[in-house]
């Protein structure tokens, strides 16, 4: 078993880092919001009082931050992991960023004689809990093998999509996918109600015909289909429509940085802004529907 530095314990780090303590790691942890770290101590884990004192005392790291520029600061800041890690301590960064931070951030560890990878996740808060995330990880080979067994106590899926970066740039086109289905699927069920199409007959027939997505058979925008789906529950998340967006830019960034044509990403980017800025952030990405009615 190993000592593991656990940085950044919110929605989906505690439940990430109590896996890794379930599975008898030593975790120790810091967040900069002490009553997030309590989290952990309650529950067998060790408290830090910096990113830089946690990774001193560990084989290896795992970040999982808001965005690239908490990602930057936690590595390569004044104190921080890569200045305070232990020689050949393994660095793992689990959170949706840019892939020009994860690039920046992999090069300035890898200077620094540290196996990194970025190994983003999918799966959301339920499958941080149930440690069935899949995750998307970038890196050189070696520090693939070394990540794989330590990511697989946490996800059901450990897939290496190539070197640094990577593992960002699959998450952000998966997402950008997940978010343009998500507008066509609700585009349909509202043309259907003007066609006088029911909901369920839409379903039986779509989910059996060319126009099957996750979208529609799991994540199904209207009550009724698919019980479990957000839709039965007031939109209440699941995956909320700030994060969606959050992702969404992220492949717009990359598409202009990278000279990607990307028209349907662009308009999916545009059409979740008007909804997150009409207040509906918190909602589940799939009450996008609402607006496409007119409705909010
Ligand atoms: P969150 O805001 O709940 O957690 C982030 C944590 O990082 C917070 O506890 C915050 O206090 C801490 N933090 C911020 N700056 C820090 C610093 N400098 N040092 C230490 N701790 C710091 O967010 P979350 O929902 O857990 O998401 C984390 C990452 O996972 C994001 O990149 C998000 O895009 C990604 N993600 C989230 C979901 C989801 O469903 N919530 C799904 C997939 C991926």
């Amino acid at each position: 078993m190993a000592t593991v530095a656990f940085i950044g314990l919110g929605n989906m780090g505690l439940p990430m880092a109590l896996n890794l303590v379930k599975a008898g790691h030593e975790v120790i942890g810091f967040d900069v919001s002490a009553s997030n770290l309590e989290g952990l101590t309650a529950a067998g884990g060790t408290g830090a009082a910096s990113a830089g004192e946690a990774a001193a005392r560990a084989d290896a790291v795992v970040t999982m931050l808001p965005a690239g520029q908490h990602v930057r600061q936690v590595y390569a800041g004044e104190g921080g992991v890569i200045a305070s890690a232990r020689p050949g301590a393994l660095l793992i960064d689990c959170s949706t960023i840019d892939v020009d931070s994860a690039r920046s951030v992999a090069e300035a560890a890898t200077a620094a004689g540290f196996a990194m990878v970025d190994a983003p996740v999918s799966g959301g808060v339920g499958g941080a809990a149930a440690g069935t995330l899949t995750f998307m990880v970038g890196g050189p080979d070696d520090a693939f093998a070394r990540a794989e067994p330590l990511l697989s106590q946490m996800g059901k899926a450990v897939i290496h999509a190539g070197g640094p970066g990577t593992g960002q740039a699959a998450k952000i086109c998966n997402n950008m996918v997940l978010g343009i289905s998500m507008i066509a699927v609700g585009e349909a069920f509202v043309l259907a109600e003007k066609l006088g199409l029911d909901h369920q007959k839409l379903f039986d027939i779509s989910s059996k015909s060319s126009g099957q997505c996750w979208s529609l058979t799991t994540y199904c925008p209207v009550p009724g289909p698919v019980p479990t789906s957000p839709a039965n529950r007031d939109y209440q998340p699941g995956f909320t429509a700030e994060m969606m967006l959050k992702d969404l830019k992220l492949a717009q960034q990359a598409a202009n940085n990278s000279g990607a044509a990307t028209p349907l990403g662009a308009e999916a980017a545009a059409l979740y802004t008007v909804f997150a800025n009409n207040g509906n952030g918190k909602l589940d990405f799939s009450a996008i529907i609402k607006m496409l009615r007119g409705a909010c």
